[in-house]
C-alpha cells in the first residue's frame, strides 16, 4: 500500500462489475483514505473492453456509475486490443473526464479471435483470454502514459478473492524483475478492508439502489464458477441472441475437436436445452441453417512425450528419439484448412461425395454434441492414450475459421506419416 501511495500515476482497473464499482464509490467518497488526491488529479479509471458484455452490465454502468465520474471530473479511459498480434497495440476508445457512454467493442474482440480460431476460451493454463484482452491493453496504455515511472494500480478484488491477489503479486514481482524496476505498485483495498462479496453487493445496492449486473463475457467457461449457474442460465434466457452466438462457437469448436466444449465435462448446449431455453436453441438452429458453412480438413500429430528419467537426466530440452515414450503425451501439432465453403446443404453434399471418392463412411455422431457432427476420417488414432500417432479428418461446420498450422507442423507431419 505504501508503494501505491508514493506513485504519481494512480489508477483503478474498472471491470464494469459490482466489485470494482464498490471501490469506485468508496474512492469517490473519500479519495485521500485510498492515497488519492482530493481533486483526483493523480487518478484515472481504466476499462479494457473484451468486446462481449451483457447489455445490462453496460446499461448499469452508464446510468449509475458514469454520472458520478462526470460529477467529479474523474478521467475515464476505455481501451481495447487493436488487433490479433500484440504488435498492433491498443486502441483508445474513449478518454475523457466527462464520460457518457461505454464503448463496449474495440477493433479486435475476444469473440473475433475465438471465432477465427474455432475454439472456446481455454480453461487450462490460466485465463489467457483476460490476459490478452484485459491485462494487455491496460498495461500497455499505462506504461506508455507513465513514461517509465511506477504506476499505482488498484484492483477491486474482494476479501473472498485472496488467491487472485497472491497470483497477481507473484506475476508482478516477475515482471518487475524483467523490467528492472517496479512497473506497477498494486493495491487491493477491498481485501484490506475485509469486504466480502456479500458486503460489496450490499454496499453497492445501498448506494445505487440496484442489484448491479455481474460483469463477465457470455462465453466465459468459468461463468459456472464466477456467476452461479442458475443466474447465468437466467441471463441467457434474457439474451437469447447472445446465447445463440456462444452456442454456435461451441458447436464449431467441438466440430474441430470433440473435447472442446465450453465446460470441462459438459456442453452449454445441454445446459441451455435442459433449461428449456427454446428461444436460444431456436436462434442457434436458425443461425446454423442460414450461415455459410465450410468443409474443414483437420490434421493432428500427437508426438510422444519424454520419459520422466530423460527430464531428470537431460534437463529442459532433449531431442534423443530413444528418450520418447508413446505412453506419454508430447506436443499436439494441429493444422486446420478450409477445403470448401457453401450453404449447409452444399457442404453436406460435398462431404458425402468426398466420402464416396475416398471409400470411407460419413460418420454422423451425436455423442459429443446433441446437434450431431459429420466427419469423414482418413487417418484414425488407434488409441487416444497412445502418442506418436496422427489423425486426419474432414468435417462440416459453420465457416470462418482461418487456415492455421502450428509452427513445425509440416515437418512433424511428414516425419510421422512417412512410409504410411
Ligand atoms: S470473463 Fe471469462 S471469458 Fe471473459 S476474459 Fe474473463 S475469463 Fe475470459
Ligand atoms: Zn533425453
Amino acid at each position: 500500500m505504501q508503494s501505491f501511495r508514493a506513485t504519481k500515476h494512480k489508477s483503478l482497473n474498472f471491470g464494469l462489475g459490482v466489485d470494482s464499482t464498490a471501490l469506485v464509490l468508496a474512492i469517490i467518497d473519500d479519495p485521500t483514505a485510498f492515497g488519492i488526491a482530493e481533486d483526483f488529479s493523480d487518478f484515472s479509471i481504466v476499462t479494457a473492453m473484451t468486446g462481449f458484455e451483457f447489455p445490462d452490465t453496460i446499461a448499469d454502468v452508464e446510468s449509475h456509475v458514469l454520472p458520478l465520474l462526470r460529477s467529479k471530473g474523474i478521467r475515464y479511459t476505455q481501451v481495447a486490443r487493436a488487433g490479433r498480434q500484440d504488435s498492433a497495440g491498443v486502441e483508445v476508445l474513449s478518454d475523457t473526464t466527462s464520460p457518457g457512454k461505454v464503448f463496449g467493442k474495440g477493433p479486435w474482440t475476444l469473440m473475433d479471435e475465438l471465432e477465427e480460431n474455432g475454439t472456446v476460451p481455454q480453461y487450462a493454463g490460466g485465463h489467457v483470454c483476460s490476459q490478452k484482452h484485459k491485462a494487455f491493453p491496460i498495461d500497455r496504455l499505462q506504461l506508455k502514459r507513465s513514461g517509465g515511472q511506477t504506476v499505482g494500480k488498484l484492483f477491486g478484488y474482494n476479501a473472498d478473492e485472496h488467491k487472485r491477489a497472491v497470483k497477481a503479486n507473484k506475476f508482478q514481482a516477475e515482471r518487475n524483475q524483467t523490467a528492472g524496476y517496479e512497473t506497477f505498485a498494486l493495491d487491493y483495498p477491498l481485501l484490506r478492508l475485509g469486504w466480502s462479496r456479500q458486503d460489496v453487493q450490499g454496499y453497492v445496492k445501498n448506494r445505487l439502489g440496484i442489484d448491479m449486473a455481474k460483469s463477465y463475457c457470455p462465453v466465459c467457461p468459468f461463468s459456472g464458477v464466477c456467476s452461479p449457474q442458475p443466474d447465468h442460465l437466467k441471463r441467457l434466457r434474457k439474451y437469447p441472441g447472445l446465447a445463440a452466438r456462444v452456442l454456435r462457437l461451441e458447436y464449431l469448436s467441438m466440430a474441430l475437436n470433440d473435447n472442446m466444449s465450453l465446460y470441462k465435462d459438459d456442453t452449454l448446449f445441454r445446459r441451455v436445452t435442459d433449461d428449456q431455453n427454446t428461444e436460444a436453441i431456436g436462434r442457434f438452429n436458425a443461425r446454423l441453417d442460414e450461415e455459410p458453412w465450410a468443409v474443414y480438413r483437420l490434421q493432428r500429430a500427437y508426438t510422444a512425450g519424454r520419459r520422466p528419467e530423460c527430464k531428470t537426466a537431460h534437463g529442459n530440452r532433449c531431442a534423443k528419439p530413444e528418450c520418447r515414450d508413446s505412453s506419454f503425451k508430447g506436443t499436439v501439432y494441429r493444422s486446420v484448412k478450409t477445403v470448401r465453403t457453401g450453404s449447409r446443404a452444399e457442404v453436406g453434399t460435398f462431404l458425402h461425395n468426398a466420402a464416396t471418392a475416398l471409400n470411407r463412411p460419413v460418420e454422423h455422431s451425436t455423442r459429443a454434441h446433441g446437434v450431431g457432427i459429420d466427419r469423414v476420417r482418413t487417418r484414425v488414432r488407434p488409441d487416444p492414450k497412445v502418442y506418436g500417432t496422427v489423425e486426419d479428418f474432414y468435417v462440416t461446420a459453420p465457416a470462418g475459421v482461418q487456415d492455421k498450422a502450428r509452427d513445425g507442423f509440416a515437418k512433424v507431419w511428414a516425419a510421422m506419416t512417412a512410409g504410411q
